[in-house]
């Protein structure tokens, strides 16, 4: 009895991480009325008293009727709330998470622990993350694959956890010095046109959702951004990954990548400061996502001691984000089509939604910066016809927020009250009192 005892505190101890509740999982055909005061739907209406009826994991209708509720569904009251879809960050790293282990950096803790267990801590901010109101991910790049792993636990029932979609290894250019005798490239290392095809090819033999590729220098306390692929390589990459059916997402920093990134067809483009008019009008003319990232740096000088970065690099960061925001600003009132991402990584899950500050400070209403997160979010995924919105068909993933988020865009960032990802609640702060 005592070993049970202990064992279901432990099993409650992983449920609560933050005090949210545990995980619940309704049936095939549970039907359930959610009502909220007013929702922004992502299909252009804002709804006051509407009723979502959901049955299992999707969302069967939305209505202001209540005569429209099946006799016998269980009713959610949020009226209080405002309700929005469940959110999208399009740039996590959920596997390249860490603990707040004292005295420890982050970077050795990660270089010490074996996958098995990163994986397993990874469920703590994948927790964070749902309870930030954010119920999909695109998830760009993980070792031996971590990330697939994670993705496919969470589809299972197994791991708490947005829904992902995954890369696999990000490609990169040959960044080791020779070592005598016999060494394997390391996952994700590709030179040349045939490497390139090669890697693109693995991952997606792995079950790879998308194709990543790093373009440029540029990560963690680095702020170059120094072209690495060149136009041919880039190229050969796209259209591998476009020839299966897999979209592309290219990481880099300057404005070299980005240029031949875009003219090449990536569907994504990821951080990208300093882009010159050329570039931000070729990512109209495609229609190419532009994802910032610019609050992850901000995230690195808030937190470069627990990291393990040496001092020295905070001027160069900030100027950085200067020159990322400012970017943003030039891209946005050029038109160029935006997706929130995160690039949440170590302890910075649970802050993913923060970005969309910053894209109001770059010159968005909160509803576009919203759109961000969900509906372009969704396209960018190819996944628009059952995510990013609240309509029938639909996946039931619906946030519930205190305030008017259309009004002030903090409300969506620090007041999530309740989550349900495909018909599950995963959070639920709504009876929580005395905060
Ligand atoms: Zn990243």
């Amino acid at each position: 009895m005592k070993r049970m005892n202990i064992l279901a505190a432990v099993v409650l101890g992983a449920w609560c991480v933050t005090g949210m509740g545990a995980q619940e999982k309704p049936g095939a055909k549970t039907v359930r009325a959610v009502r909220f005061g007013r929702l922004w739907d992502g299909k252009g209406k804002l709804w006051t008293n509407a009723i979502v009826i959901v049955e299992g994991d999707r969302i069967r209708n939305v209505t202001t009727d209540a005569a429209a509720i099946p006799t016998g569904a269980e009713t959610i009251d949020l009226s209080k709330y405002t309700g929005l879809p469940g959110l999208i960050d399009v740039h996590t790293h959920m596997t390249i998470y860490t603990d707040e282990t004292p005295g420890e950096p982050m970077l050795k803790q990660l270089t010490n622990n074996p996958p098995a267990v990163e994986v397993f801590l990874a469920r703590k901010g994948a927790l964070r993350t749902l309870e930030a109101g954010v119920t999909t991910v695109r998830d760009l790049g993980a070792d031996q694959y971590m990330d697939i792993a994670m993705r496919d636990l969470i589809n299972r029932g197994e791991m708490i956890g947005p829904r992902m979609f995954v890369v696999g290894y990000g490609l990169y250019i040959t960044n080791t010095p020779y070592k005598p005798g016999i060494n394997p490239p390391a996952g994700g290392i590709a030179d040349g046109v045939p490497e390139v095809l090669r890697a693109v090819r693995q991952q997606i033999a792995a079950g790879a959702d998308l194709i990543k590729m790093y373009a440029s220098t540029g990560t963690d306390d680095d702020v170059t951004g120094f072209q690495t692929y060149n136009f041919e390589e880039i190229k050969a990459a796209v259209d591998a990954a476009h020839k299966f059916g897999k979209k592309i997402a290219i990481h880099s920093y300057g404005p070299d990548g980005a240029r031949d990134a875009v003219r090449a067809g990536t569907d994504s483009l990821e951080h990208a400061t300093d882009m010159d008019d050329a570039t931000i009008q070729e990512m109209v003319k495609r229609g190419t996502f532009y994802v910032p990232t610019i609050d992850h740096n901000r995230y690195y000088l808030d937190n470069w001691q627990k990291i393990g970065y040496a001092n020295g690099f905070q001027e160069k960061t900030k100027a950085f984000i200067e020159r990322n925001l400012e970017t943003a600003r030039k891209a946005h009132k050029a038109g160029v089509k935006f997706a929130m991402g995160s690039d949440a990584i170590y302890t910075m899950f649970g802050q993913n939604t923060r970005e969309l500050g910053w894209f109001v400070k770059a010159g968005m209403t909160p509803e576009q910066a919203l759109r961000t997160a969900t509906t372009n979010a969704a396209e960018l995924l190819g996944k628009e016809k059952e995510l990013g919105a609240v309509a029938p068909g639909y996946f039931a993933d619906l946030v519930a927020v205190e305030g008017d988020p259309l009004a002030d865009i903090d409300v969506k960032i620090y007041k999530v009250k309740w989550v349900m990802k495909g018909g599950a609640v995963v959070a639920d702060k709504t009876k929580d009192r005395g905060h």
